[in-house]
């Protein structure tokens, strides 16, 4: 009964394109899923290539001190954050934190996420509120539960509300975020290595301003993962 009427409120459907599937990503969305795969950037995890260097960071610029991607905010990825966050889809959290943990899991990754405390990127208490949920926190829930890392997210907390980054240029994007993040107790971040989670890296701006808090705090090293790096935005410097 219960399951029946979870079918209603949130179908079972592909949160990657849509169609009626049993697992949340269908085995077409899975294939086509846009990953990001070494070598990446170890700044921002942007895909290198064969480039000697990244083209989409700003470099030594960043205060958090590396970034992993789950894959590209594109296609099937793209679809399910916007489905997550905009329209509720909450299989999504289970079918992302799943990514997450994979890219967790890889040998490579293994030093960036030996970590003390995973903290979501917040959103700022009136924007939970209308939407009811921080997906980015959703995420970072179930991940913390399976990976047994502490869920810090109490430390951190968005001091204004300002309008969101989407839209903005590279340079506003900036602006906009700076100081906009303040440590709740120092003490508890103080010599620690936190991992940051947000959905969607752009221009790091988020990442880079979180990083400040926790660092002004005495984090001893913050890490940024993001579920989707998008490298086609056109001001991204
Ligand atoms: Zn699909
Ligand atoms: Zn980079």
């Amino acid at each position: 009964m219960l399951s029946r009427l979870l079918d209603w409120f949130y179908p079972r459907r592909c949160v990657g394109c849509g169609v009626f599937s049993r697992e949340a990503f269908c085995a077409l969305c899975r294939d086509v899923l846009p990953r990001v795969y070494p070598p990446a950037c170890l700044r921002c995890g942007a895909p290198m290539g064969e480039l000697p260097e990244c083209r989409y960071c700003r470099g030594d610029i960043y205060r958090f001190d590396g970034t992993i991607c789950v894959g590209l905010y594109q296609g099937p990825l793209r679809r399910a954050i916007i489905n997550l966050k905009f329209r509720r889809w909450l299989r999504a959290v289970e079918a992302l934190s799943a990514l997450v943990i994979e890219l967790m899991d890889r040998p490579e990754n293994a030093p960036l996420c030996q970590v003390d405390g995973l903290i979501p990127v917040p959103i700022h208490r009136l924007r939970r509120a209308m939407r009811g949920f921080n997906q980015a926190e959703e995420i970072a829930r179930l991940v913390s539960q399976q990976r047994g890392i502490p869920l810090l997210s109490h430390l951190l907390r968005r001091r204004f509300y300002r309008r969101p980054q989407v839209g903005l240029t590279g340079a506003q994007r900036w602006e906009n975020v700076q100081g906009a993040f303040e440590v709740v107790s120092p003490e508890q971040v103080r010599g620690r290595r936190i991992l940051l989670l947000d959905d969607v890296f752009t221009t790091g701006s988020t990442f880079d301003a979180c990083a400040d808090a926790l660092k002004r705090a005495g984090a001893a090293e913050v890490m940024a993962l993001a579920i989707a790096r998008e490298i086609d935005s056109p001001q991204r410097r």
